[in-house]
């Protein structure tokens, strides 16, 4: 049986804009149809994080080995720790007709608009700039001098929203999964990617 590709759907913007936690809301919905890709990462684990879960957590020859035998579709060092996301599993997932969902920062997505440029690019935008700074304040985690070079960070990455097809503001979670959920089924409707099969439901007449 010959089925369709599936599509990649990259979703990315501005650290701390709240991709995480919209990913996660999105895969705890059981009528979420696509693959979440597990990312390969340097950085140690959280407390509860899992393995094979949340990350593949590898060292850093490990990681590097991985970028050598090109087993990643893209990667980036991101605040001291590269992440990356593994190319086998992606390609086997859409071969099978699967959508496969990617949540990673603004330089990989740039990486993966090279190479897949037929990918669906969602920006996860923040209401607005001075919003994005209370919020990575707010963590309270931080030192000031984080805090400041994730602030120079995210004015980069906002001009980087040019490279997108579709921006969602995250003013409240569950309104961004629905949007990108929405736009996942306009994408399937797209024209050129059904008209295909009716132009050879045609020929065979
Ligand atoms: P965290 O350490 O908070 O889990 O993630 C830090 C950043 O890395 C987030 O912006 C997240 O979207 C991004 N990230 C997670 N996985 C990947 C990946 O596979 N590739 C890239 N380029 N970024 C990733």
């Amino acid at each position: 049986m010959h089925h369709e590709k599936g599509l990649l759907i990259v979703l990315s913007g501005p650290s701390g804009v709240g991709k995480g936690t919209v990913r996660k809301e999105i895969f705890s919905q059981d009528d979420t149809k696509f693959e979440y890709s597990i990312s390969m990462t340097t950085r140690k684990p959280r407390e509860g994080e899992v393995h094979g879960m949340d990350y593949f957590f590898h060292s850093r020859e490990e990681f590097e080995q991985l970028i050598e035998e090109e087993k990643l579709l893209e990667y980036a060092e991101y605040v001291g720790n590269y992440y990356g996301t593994p190319v086998d599993y992606v390609r086997q997932t859409m071969d099978e007709g699967k959508d496969v969902f990617l949540e990673i920062e603004v330089e990989g997505a740039r990486q993966v608009r090279e190479k897949f440029p037929e990918a669906l690019f969602i920006f996860l935008a923040p209401p607005s700039l001075s919003e994005l700074e209370n919020r990575i304040i707010g963590r309270g985690t931080e030192t000031k001098e984080l805090i400041e070079n994730r602030m120079k960070e995210a004015r980069k990455e906002l001009i980087m929203m040019d490279l997108y097809d579709y921006v969602v503001e995250n003013d409240h979670v569950e309104s961004a999964v629905q949007k990108i959920k929405s736009i996942v089924v306009a994408e399937h409707c797209k024209r050129e990617r059904i008209q295909g099969r009716y132009k050879k439901m045609l020929e065979a007449e």
